[in-house]
């Protein structure tokens, strides 16, 4: 899916897009690319010190890996414009002769840094929204995880047996959140697989997890919250459920203005 968003993008787009990208993984930027002139220059950046000369190739109508052709006399050009290093920014991967043809370019002193298709998957999901919605129309589609990253963490689904995830990509359609009461009649917030937990949410107050992603329901949810346990006795591991819920929805929050769940 992701792939099929960035095919959609023009190959202009996707010289901006590289430009953002760059940004994102600290690179300064010297020449973007309205300034880029047509002598195979698309960019130049610099990072410690190095300046780079970006080649930005989307073969989104072919898909074809960039060859040795359509990357000549890199050394020539990287001279040209008094850089040390050369980046490859692809929205496809590149040829084994091409991969052999950068080796050598290193070994002559030459940085490359190659950037695929595979890099830039795993590069979309650690930046900001805001940047990404300049590319895609539905941002939270390819970026289920805004917090992606070491300290993510799981939200187990309650029933004991089962303990999935219910905020990773796959389950967030099948989960939810909601209420029971128990013969004390204290109220408990559960969460969960619908499967698993949607029979003892008898409550007439539940919310699908791919609902509450979006901040505008996750406010409705909250003012929900806070009438259930004005008018229920909350159970002792209320707040700590709900603390948990909350902080496991941060992290694939939908930001506001993305659009509204459906
Ligand atoms: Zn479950």
């Amino acid at each position: 899916m992701y792939q099929e968003e960035i095919c959609r993008l023009s190959p202009n787009e996707w010289e901006w897009f590289a430009q953002d990208v760059l940004f994102h993984l600290g690179f300064m930027i010297h020449v973007g690319p309205s300034e880029g002139t047509d002598d195979g220059l698309d960019m130049i950046v610099e990072r410690e010190k190095t300046k780079y000369l970006v080649s930005c190739k989307h073969n989104h109508k072919s898909r074809k890996n960039v060859g040795v052709r359509e990357e000549s006399d890199i050394r020539d050009r990287v001279e040209q414009h008094n850089c040390e290093g050369f980046i490859a920014f692809y929205s496809v991967g590149a040829t084994t002769a091409l991969k052999k043809k950068f080796i050598s370019l290193e070994n002559a002193g030459i940085g490359v840094i190659e950037i695929y298709l595979d890099n830039i998957l795993d590069i979309i999901p650690t930046m900001m929204g805001f940047t990404l919605q300049k590319y895609f129309q539905r941002p939270q589609e390819i970026h289920h995880h805004l917090v992606q990253s070491c300290n993510y963490k799981p939200l187990k689904c309650m029933n004991y047996e089962c303990e999935k995830d219910i905020v990773s990509k796959e389950r967030i359609p099948h989960s939810l959140a909601g209420f029971c009461i128990d013969n004390e009649d204290f109220i408990h917030l559960i969460y969960g697989c619908k499967s698993c937990v949607g029979d003892y949410c008898p409550h007439h107050y539940w919310a699908e997890i791919g609902q509450i992603r979006y901040i505008e329901q996750m406010l409705v949810w909250r003012s929900i919250v806070d009438e259930v346990v004005i008018q229920n006795k909350p159970a002792n591991d209320f707040y700590k459920h709900w603390a948990l819920l909350q902080e496991a929805i941060l992290q694939i929050q939908v930001p506001q203005g993305w659009g509204r769940w459906i």
